[in-house]
Order: structure tokens, then sequence, then C-alpha cells
């Protein structure tokens, strides 16, 4: 079995080794089996390791039966000499931060309150922990993040451990160990115990700082977002120029930015409202002139792009001021056709049975009552065709309704 040296120093991002098989899966993909390996395997929620081996891209790294596969790019040429192979260190150590941080807050939590940690992803933005209980307040979580920052600022040796099963009895652990041979701990003197075979820093100072960002209550658990290490200090860097346009945007310091917010998110409400307002007035001039316009009560008119919402307003204000009036509204949008139609009360044609024949020319869908009804359907002709095709159905006696 190849020699984990991430075992012996995590610290390893450069070492040489020989290939002891090179093979493609069943997929095609080429991967490679060294006699020692510093590349960690995905495993016990910490994602793999990338690098290269000689020229070959290592894209990823999975642990099969006690024996690790590093997935390259490409297949190495030369497999009778040794390789030279690097890890992609800024990645691990993000990952030997975000690891450790989550191991000190899993124990604040559980020293503070007793909330068990029972789930933990190692995100590319951020990391989450599962903690059991049905609720977590805004106290709780400072008073967590607060005790998990003291406990990297104390900069505590962060020891690994390799045991029996009959030693396990000797530590406090945080939690059962799954492993039931070659159990690893990794043990924070006076704090926290417990066991796994992830890749962590010597020292808890190297963590550099914890962060809670959010939490939601995920039916009997609360899942809690944060980052650790140089996350940290990028988020803040992402955040602040966003604040700092916001600020120049809003044109309000960063502490009135809030009451700035509110304040534009309100006048675009009444803004919205009165442009409402204002177009149901023009409305209601149009539908006018429109009926002023026209010498018999049978209205048809063929627009382009407008909603079917407006068509509605319209035909509606049409014929309430009509009662004699038939209208027959259409809009060409696109490759689409919107209709309208509607009937003042004094009139029986059934506007449902002609919007159904008419729809059937478009390959349309629509609904409505003997009143007022309306659909829309593929441009397959014209408006203006619609239109002719619509009023030559209202002129049949058969069209009222029974
Ligand atoms: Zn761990």
């Amino acid at each position: 079995m190849a020699t984990k040296l991430y075992y012996h120093d995590a610290y390893i991002s450069l070492f040489t080794a020989h290939v002891l098989r090179q093979e493609q899966d069943k997929d095609g993909r080429w991967l490679a089996v060294l006699d020692q390996t510093a590349f960690y395997p995905t495993g016990g929620g910490q994602p793999f390791d990338t690098g290269f081996i000689g020229e070959q891209q290592v894209v990823n790294v999975e642990e099969v039966d006690g024996e690790i596969f590093h997935y390259l790019d490409s297949p190495i040429q030369d497999l009778s000499n040794e390789v030279c192979c690097t890890i992609n260190w800024e990645r691990r150590f993000d990952h030997m931060q975000q690891h450790a941080g989550q191991h000190i807050f899993s124990a604040a939590f559980d020293h503070l309150f007793g909330y068990k940690t029972i789930g933990f992803h190692l995100g590319n933005d951020a990391v989450t922990i599962d903690l059991e209980t049905e609720q977590l307040n805004e106290e709780q979580a400072e008073a967590a993040e607060q005790l998990a920052n003291r406990i990297i600022l104390e900069n505590r040796t962060i020891e690994t451990k390799w045991v029996t099963e009959g030693e396990l009895s000797l530590y406090p652990l945080r939690k059962e160990t799954k492993v039931k041979d070659n159990i690893r701990l990794v043990i924070i003197p006076e704090f926290d115990y417990n066991g796994c075979g992830g890749t962590h820093p010597k020292t808890t100072g190297e963590v550099r700082a914890i962060k809670v960002l959010n939490w939601e209550r995920q039916k009997k658990k609360v899942r809690l977002t944060f980052i650790c290490g140089e996350r940290v200090l990028s988020q803040f860097d992402q955040k602040q120029k966003l604040l700092l346009k916001l600020t120049q945007l809003l044109n309000a310091p960063e502490r009135d930015m809030e009451q700035a917010v509110v304040k534009m998110v309100e006048s675009a409400k009444a803004a919205e409202k009165q442009i409402e307002e204002q177009l149901g007035l023009l409305l209601h001039y149009e539908a006018r002139e429109w009926l002023d316009k026209c010498t018999d009560h049978q209205i048809g008119i063929v627009f382009q792009n407008r909603t079917i919402q407006e068509l509605q307003k319209l035909a509606r204000l049409m014929i309430t001021e009509n009662n004699q009036a038939i209208v027959f509204l259409i809009s060409e949008n696109e490759n689409r056709l919107q209709l309208v139609c509607a009937r003042g009360e004094a009139r029986a044609e059934s506007m449902k049975k002609i919007l159904s024949n008419a729809l059937k020319v478009i390959n349309g869908k629509g609904g409505g009552n003997d009143s007022f009804a309306q659909g829309g359907g593929d441009a397959l002709v014209s408006g203006e065709q619609l239109l002719d095709y619509v009023q030559q159905i209202a002129s049949k006696d058969d069209i009222c309704n029974e």
C-alpha cells in the first residue's frame, strides 16, 4: 500500500514517487497509483488535492479499496524514472484552515450549548456544519464564534495520534468514531478530541479567524455557514468593495445605506403606481378616440407590441363607454398574435365562440365567456388577416349565444 505522506507531514507539497501503475478506468480517464503520495483523496468532508505529477495535471484524487487513484488530464509518458510531484498548496492549505476551523467551531458549540455537529461540508466558497438543534439564536452564534476565535488566538497545538479501539476510552471524544482500527485522532489539548482522517495545520493560530456568514433551520437541525482563514480576508475585501460601490451609487455613507435603500424602494413603488394611473388615464382617452373614429359599432384594430393586459383594459373601457360596441383588438408581438374579443351589454354575439374559431387559425390558446374572451397563438397569418377572419365570423347569424 502506498505511503500516505500527508499523514507524516501535512505540509509536504513537493515530493518524488515511483509510478506503480497507470491505467484507464471504464470511462477512459487516466489514473496513476504511486508508491507514496502527499495528494489527499476526497474524504471526511475534505475535498481532494490538485497539482501535478510530472507534466500531467492531477484533476481528481480518490481512495478506492485502500489504493489512491490520481486522475490525470493525460497519461505520464516516462514510467521508468521517479516523477516529481507538486501539490497546489494554496488549495490544500485553504482546506487545512477550513477543516481545522470546523473542528474548533464544532467543539465550541458542543462546549457551550451541547449542540452536536452531525454534518460537515467544505465547499468552494463556504463551509457548513449541521448542528443537532432545532434553533440557534444570534447570541449563541456570537458566543461560539468568540470562543472559537479565542482558541485560534491562543495558538494551541493541533496534534494527531494513531490509537487502537482499546485506547479510545482514554480520550474525551466529541463524537463516536466510525473507524474501528487504526484510528486517527486530531487533538487540540483540553479542548477537542476527535477522530478524523483529514489534514490539519500544526497550530490553531494558522486558522487565523472564523466568521459566521448565516444559518438556517432545516427540519430538526440548523445549517450554519461560515468561513475560516484567508477566505475571511478575501470575502471582507469583496464585501468592502461592493459596499463602497453602493455608497457611491446611493450617495449615502455606509451607516445610512439601509435607510437610503428603503427610501429608494419606496419611491420606486410610488413612481410605479403613478405610471400605472397615468397609463390608465391614457387608455381611457385612447378608447374614446377609437370610439369617435368609427361609424358603426363594430371596432377592429391591429396593434404592434401591446400586452394582452393593455388590450383587455382598452376593450373593457370601449364596451363600458358604448354598450352597442363589439370590439376586436389584436396585437402583433414578434412571432405571436394576441387577441381580445369583447361586446357591449346590448349585443348578443358570443365572444367565446368567435375566439375559439379564431384560435384555430393561429394554433392558439385562450378562454373567457360570451361577453369577453382573450387568447394568443402563433403568427401564422398577419394581424389584418386574422381581423378579417374574426369579422367574417362575427357577421354570421349563428354566432349569438344560445
Ligand atoms: Zn475532521
